[in-house]
Order: structure tokens, then sequence, then C-alpha cells
């Protein structure tokens, strides 16, 4: 079964990434989501990860993703993205320009708060968006490049979701898991999932195995992978579920090493899951969000 990735960390994977054309063509990836990821960096070490990405896409025979249109037709896709809006540099012409470059997706913070708004571990429980914050999120909605607040804090992520509402555009939560299964900052409460659900966006289930469960066992990742599904599932309904593996970003995970491995997670979908809701978290709902805001303006 074919299936959408939202983010990987393989762009700045030190030594061997396990995400290659190989692999994630062995676990039937359609579209793997790359980001660059620059903690505390700037425009310039972005750019340098754009354009490896580009090179990537030439010698491994990706096909870039820029409009919603892309994801029909042959081969494999890849998107660029950029964790960490300290890329931006506060400057909206940068966000333009990056748009330019073709990244398609922004994470608007990492592990600490920046000049777009607070992170998952802010002291600032309050405050979410910064005005500038604001203002790049609208510009975002404009230029057709997806918000993603995964690492944010809650109170940006209902800023953002509060601009979502009023424009009709989704946004989503790339790569988190559900904090009703396993207590983290980085996962999303119910509140949110249902919050996220109504938005029409989508949250990726991330393979770090810390934000899954204590058990770091094979068979205990695979449990906890099925109950955060189960609960996200049943709390946000069919539509708000995706996967964001996190590959090369965090520590292997005991069940699922490589994306090689997406196979055997679906075929356990299949068990407890309905066929239409397994293809629907494997590439619909992605694919929804991703057409539907890369399509108004691209
Ligand atoms: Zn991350």
């Amino acid at each position: 079964m074919k299936y959408i990735d939202l983010h990987t960390d393989a762009l700045t994977k030190e030594g061997v990434r396990s995400v290659t054309k190989e692999t994630l063509a062995r676990g039937g990836c359609a579209l793997e989501c790359f980001a660059c990821f620059t903690p505390r960096g700037d425009l310039g070490k972005t750019l340098k990860l754009c354009d490896k990405f580009q090179k990537m896409c030439l010698d491994e025979g990706f096909r870039q993703v820029k409009r919603g249109g892309n994801l029909a037709g042959e081969g494999m896709l890849a998107m660029l993205t950029v964790e960490g809006g300290e890329a931006v540099g506060g400057d909206l012409g940068n966000l333009r320009f990056l748009h330019e470059k073709g990244v398609r997706m922004l994470t608007l913070v990492w592990n600490f708060d920046n000049d777009l708004g607070t992170s998952h571990t802010t002291s600032e429980r309050e405050r979410g968006l910064t005005p500038f914050g604001r203002a790049a999120v609208e510009l975002m909605g404009e230029l057709g490049m997806i918000a993603d607040i995964s690492h944010g804090s809650d109170a940006l992520f209902f800023d953002v979701a509060a601009w979502s509402k009023r424009t009709g555009i989704p946004f989503v939560a790339s790569h988190s898991n559900a904090r009703a299964c396993r207590e983290h900052t980085r996962n999303l409460s119910d509140g949110e999932i249902r919050t996220l659900a109504d938005c029409g966006g989508v949250m990726g289930l991330n393979f770090y195995d810390k934000f899954l469960a204590a058990d770091r066992s094979c068979e205990g990742q695979k449990a906890a992978m099925i109950a955060h599904m189960t609960h996200i599932l049943k709390v946000g309904g069919e539509d708000v579920l995706a996967f964001g593996s996190d590959f090369d970003g965090c520590p292997q995970n005991a069940y699922m090493k490589t994306a090689a491995d997406m196979p055997r997670l679906l075929f356990e979908m299949e068990k407890v899951f309905p066929h239409r809701v397994v293809e629907k978290v494997a590439y619909g709902n992605a694919a929804r969000v991703i057409q539907s805001v890369l399509d108004e303006k691209n």
C-alpha cells in the first residue's frame, strides 16, 4: 500500500541515512517530506540544505512536489520542508524566497522559542505566535506553504488553529503523537486533536520511541503505535491521522527500523482498522491537506 511520510531528517543526518530511494521504495512510499533542519541556524545554512535536496532529487530520481497536481503521475515524490523558523530570519522576504526555492511546509518552531512563536519547552505558557509569527502564517497561507505546529507550545497550536478556522486553510502537526497515550509536551492533547480535525488538518504519527511508550522493545513499540492510532482516530475521527516517521531524526525504533519496514506496520493496522481507514492514514489524509494548501496558489 502506498503511503506519505510527513517528516524525515534525512537531509541533516550525520553519516549513513536510513531514508533512501531504495528503503522508501521497499516500504511503498509515494511521497517523502525532507526537512531542512537548522536549529539556531540561518537562511544561509537552510539554502545549503535546499541545494542538497535538489542534488538528491537528481541523483536518486525523486520528482519534487511543488503543487498539488504533482501528486498525480508516476515516480516517487519528494517535498522540501524547513524545520525551525529561524531560517526566516525575521524577514518575510526570506519566507517568499524559501517558497521560490521550493519549500512547501515550515515547522514554525523547534525546541526553543523563536521570533515566530513559542516552543513546547517554553516557560511562557500563555504566549503563542508573535506578531511576526502571525504575519508569517498569513503569508504562508497566501503562498501555499503548509504551517506545521509540531514542536510548538499549546498556545501556539491554538493561535494557528484560530487562523486556520478564519481562513479555512488547514495546518498540520507533521510528527506528533497523542498526549493521552504518552504524557509529553511534544504530543497533542485530546482538545488539540479535536481542533486539528475541525480545521481539516492532519497529525503524522511519530516513530520516536520515547514519544510512543516507556517500553522501547519491539513488541512494546508495535503495541504503542496501534494504541496511539486507535486513540487519535477515536478522538479526532478518520480524517486526522497520517504518518510523520521522524526517520533519521530520532533513534532507531525497535519495531520500525527503516522506511522499508512500513509494510509490517500497515499489515498490523489492517488487523484492527477498516481497510478504508488504513488507506486514509497511509495516504489519503496527508494528500488531501497537501493538495488543498498547495493547489490554491502554486
Ligand atoms: Zn522534529
